[in-house]
């Protein structure tokens, strides 16, 4: 996934900007109290060519140590980006932090569109002589409280983002895709235990073809059989480069977690048994969800908890992960090499789950059979229609239910039916999404 930073001072609507290019019609997780995240990284996906989105907050005042903390990030994230959004108040004008901002931009020689937000009929006319003066190529007026403009806006983005590969990393996904395998991908925070489980899975198999360039600068994949199954690892650079010599600590990259979920068929997310559900973790698991991805849950540094630990600590995993009830937590020691047999055949019975084919016809009667059970409750008086089902798409399960009467179902009854259609069809540690759509 390239990577688009959002640049200005603040108020000039980033965070409203980011909100409009982020949020996806398909959302498969609601906001939930349990899904911390870190309203700063996001993936545009309703496009023909998804990018990451970073909101780099305000980069202008450095006066105290927070700020400078803040502009340190966007500096950053500028640094990891591709293409830069410079984003003004077209009703404010140009004002002197604009200029310091444009300054930093230019510094990093990186390619720049220069956005002019909250234009109406007002400013539209005035903004435009204003800004010209920055004589910037790209310059695109919108309204992102109101997403107008957003469209020509996404153009402009897709034409200036860099073609997808370069020639010679081309080769690189050709030999990527001659290998076969399920991917897998390790994710989690820091010093979990990531590079410690690649290394134990790799070391425990020495079939290891080759190393692979994958398709972001960073991430490699390693081919890996394992008992009579083909794996494909997507590894960051962070995780892999770290030997046992070095024990250097990783540093977090939300992108670099955001581009191996893009490229994974199923995600490992580690935990330390031993320090608990924390907020990071909890960001973490809020991306892969995003991402709508097969996910298996690791609790790794299970042999250094006493039996009562062990109790506590699987109460509070199902305390703090209720809402994700699909996915499952298998207890590990990456260091000892025990679990992974049950880590790696849950992330096959994910993987499987997540591809599942469901003809039209036995989708129906899976829906009929659900409304036997149990009728959806009326609304305004009247019964919603459920008439057929089908199988939108796969990765993760799409099921559309087609009716009418549909808009105001109840959550609870959606969630009966996502849980019914789990259960018929043995569906395991993958997101299940369930559509309704009125008038066919
Ligand atoms: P990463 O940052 O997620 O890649 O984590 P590392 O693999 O570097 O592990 C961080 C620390 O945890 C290292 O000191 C490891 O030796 C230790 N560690 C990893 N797995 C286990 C485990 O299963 N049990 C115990 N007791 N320690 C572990």
């Amino acid at each position: 996934l390239p990577v688009v930073a959002l640049v200005g001072r603040p108020n000039v609507g980033k965070s409203t900007l980011f909100n409009v290019l982020t949020s996806s019609r398909d959302a498969l997780v609601a906001d939930r109290p349990g899904v911390t995240r870190d309203r700063q990284y996001g993936v545009c996906r309703n496009v023909d060519r998804p990018y990451v989105v970073v909101d780099t907050g305000g980069l202008t005042d450095s006066r105290d140590f927070l700020a400078r903390a803040t502009v340190k990030q966007a500096v950053s994230a500028i640094d990891e980006a591709q293409l830069v959004l410079f984003i003004v108040d077209a009703k404010e004008g140009l004002l002197v932090d604009d200029h310091d901002v444009l300054q930093q931009i230019r510094r990093s020689g990186k390619p720049c569109i220069l956005v002019l937000n909250k234009i109406d009929a007002s400013t539209e006319a005035a903004a435009g002589a204003e800004f010209a003066a920055l004589g910037m190529s790209a310059v695109l007026a919108v309204s992102a409280a109101h997403k107008r403009g957003i469209d020509a806006l996404q153009a402009e983005i897709r034409s200036r983002l860099p073609e997808p590969e370069g020639s010679d990393q081309d080769a690189g996904i050709q030999d990527l895709k001659k290998h076969p395998g399920i991917r897998l991908a390790i994710i989690g925070r820091p010093n979990v235990g990531k590079s410690t489980l690649v290394n134990r899975l790799l070391g425990e198999d020495r079939v290891i073809a080759s190393e692979v360039p994958g398709t972001t600068r960073d991430a490699i994949a390693i081919p890996l059989h394992r008992d009579g199954q083909d794996w494909v690892l997507i590894d960051t650079a962070g995780v892999r480069r770290k030997s046992k010599v070095e024990d250097v600590v990783e540093k977090f990259s939300v992108i670099k977690t955001l581009q191996t979920l893009d490229q994974c068929d199923v995600a490992i997310l580690m935990l330390d048994a031993q320090e608990g559900v924390t907020e990071q973790d909890a960001s973490v698991l809020g991306y892969a969800l995003d991402a709508g991805r097969a996910l298996v849950i690791a609790l790794n540094k299970w042999d250094g908890l006493s039996p009562y630990q062990r109790e506590r600590s699987q109460s509070e995993l199902d305390r703090r992960l209720d809402f994700v009830p699909w996915a499952e937590r298998i207890t590990i020691s990456a260091k000892h090499g025990s679990g992974l047999g049950e880590l790696t055949d849950a992330a096959i019975a994910a993987y499987r789950s997540a591809n599942t084919e469901i003809p039209s016809s036995e989708l129906t009667r899976g829906l009929e059979a659900a409304l036997t059970a149990y009728q959806p409750p009326l609304v305004g008086g009247r019964a919603p229609k459920m008439r057929y089902a089908h199988l939108g798409g796969t990765k993760p399960p799409r099921i559309v239910i087609h009716g009418s009467r549909l808009n105001h179902v109840a959550d609870s009854y959606v969630r009966y039916l996502e849980n019914f259609f789990r259960k018929r069809y043995k569906m395991v540690g993958t997101p299940v999404a369930i559509e309704l759509r009125n008038g066919d």
